[in-house]
């Protein structure tokens, strides 16, 4: 039998995907090469991005004509859509499989143990090689990844949300903030990097707050490890340098929780890529308060300032969403203001639509027409454009190290440590390796070098 899985959205969407796999690996399914070979397809959704969720309602009749070439394909949703594990059989089904009946059952990432159970709750007549039986998170944390890549991997360190963004459906899909296990962690990071991995990302919803959620502190768990627990994990992953580790990242984290502690470990430590991205949202604080993003400007400026001086070379990324409800002329010119004065080096930019159940979809208007949205986003998108070209431009000559992700033929392309995605070509075999190369030319969104 084979599976396809299908994913949207962020890192820690496709650090979600591989342990998806692995659990159907577990049960006897191998990776198809496309849909069309597919038993399964999953399909792990994103709902941050208007987009991502379009794209999934906009598949319907491709689903539909897969299931009469293939009677027996099942399929699924998972991801931050999903509120509710069901199938279409139950009595109570999550609000997906009233909009797709094409969708045979859905499920609660976290829940991605109980798989084998809701196929065969689907098709009783399934058989497995395995069976997993408890879903509980802890055993979400522990599946050992399926893992896309050898040499650059993902790991979660938390799942949920304590921040409660009025536009975001997270805290009530994927549900509270938990940390994993510490030892756990560098556990898994200690396997990766004896496997090969040269590169480590740590992902979770609030990265930094690792340790500091509402179930956290009642647990008591991480108190031995001060005011930010997350930094006291980056300096012991950075110790894996012995073993062959050379990179480490982390997305995406939440201004509140990055303190000091943390920029001194990134200024301090071996692995620690010189990149952050850091979703500011807007830049103007009444449009933040509405948001409830629960900082200031000023207080995002000064996080980001501290990092400049301890990091000069860093670079630095944010989202940003225009058009947010009530978001007037004067408070759309801040967030210009703050981007041309912040100078981030990209930005996902993105026009503010309503999820439904979230706090602003029932109780915010939302004002702004999708002309003024559109044109909003242009307007930034144009800066973001120009900031990109001239940050670009300034590499021009400079020795980059490049960890190569693609090689086609001669042709590879990578990132290097501030995270820009470098094209040169290369005679030998480089994929999985570092590679210095000197940057010859510079495009809007990409680096052109030769190896040297
Ligand atoms: S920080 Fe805000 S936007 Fe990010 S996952 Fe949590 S609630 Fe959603």
């Amino acid at each position: 039998m084979k599976y396809h899985i299908k994913t949207f959205g962020c890192a820690m969407n496709y650090s979600d995907s591989e342990r998806v796999a692995s659990v159907l690996e577990r049960i006897g399914y191998e990776l198809g090469d496309d849909e069309k070979s597919a038993d399964i397809i999953i399909y792990n959704t994103c709902q941050i991005k208007q987009k991502a969720e379009d794209k999934l309602f906009g598949l319907r009749k491709q689903i539909a004509a897969l299931k009469t070439a293939n009677k027996n394909l099942k399929v699924t949703v998972t991801g931050c859509m999903v509120r509710s594990s069901s199938t279409q059989k139950d009595h109570k089904i999550d609000d997906i499989l009233k909009r797709m009946p094409e969708v045979d059952f859905v499920f609660r990432i976290e829940d991605v143990a109980k798989l084998p159970d809701l196929l065969k709750t689907v098709d009783p007549l399934l058989t497995f090689t395995d069976d997993i039986e408890d879903g509980t998170l802890e055993n979400y944390f522990k599946i050992n990844p399926k893992k896309t890549s050898n040499f650059a991997v993902f790991v979660p360190i938390s799942n949920g949300c304590d921040k409660f963004c009025t536009y975001c459906i997270v805290p009530f899909t994927r549900g509270r903030e938990a940390s994993r296990d510490f030892n756990e962690i560098l556990e898994e990071c200690k396997k990766h990097v004896l496997e090969g991995a040269l590169e480590i990302t740590l992902v979770g919803q609030t990265v930094n707050s690792y340790g500091l959620s509402f179930n956290d502190k009642k647990s008591g768990k991480f108190v031995e490890f001060g005011l930010s627990p997350f930094a006291a994990l980056l300096r012991e992953i950075d110790k894996l340098y012995e073993l062959g580790l050379r990179r480490l990242r982390f997305t995406s984290p939440h201004p509140r929780d990055f303190f000091d502690e943390v920029i001194l470990a990134m200024s301090e430590l071996r692995t620690i890529c010189p990149y952050v991205h850091m979703p500011v949202q807007a830049g103007d604080d009444r449009v933040l308060r509405r948001m409830n993003r629960n900082y200031k400007t000023a207080e995002y400026k000064d996080i980001m300032n501290k990092l400049k001086k301890a990091i000069p070379d860093i670079s630095i990324s944010t989202d940003i969403i225009v058009g947010f409800c009530g978001e007037t002329e004067e408070e759309f010119t801040n967030t210009l203001n703050m981007y041309r004065e912040m100078e981030w080096d990209f930005c996902f930019n993105n026009r503010y639509s309503p999820r439904k159940g979230t706090y602003s979809d029932k109780k915010l208007e939302d004002s702004v027409s999708p002309q003024e949205k559109a044109r909003r986003w242009h307007e930034l998108n144009s800066l973001v454009k120009e900031i990109s070209n001239r940050k670009h431009k300034a590499f021009i000559n400079k020795n980059v190290e490049v960890l190569v992700e693609q090689q086609i033929g001669q042709h590879c392309i990578g990132r290097s440590r501030e995270n820009k995605e470098v094209h040169f070509q290369s005679g030998r075999k480089l994929l999985g390796q570092l590679a210095n190369v000197r940057v010859t030319n510079s495009g809007d969104w990409h680096l052109d070098g030769e190896l040297i």
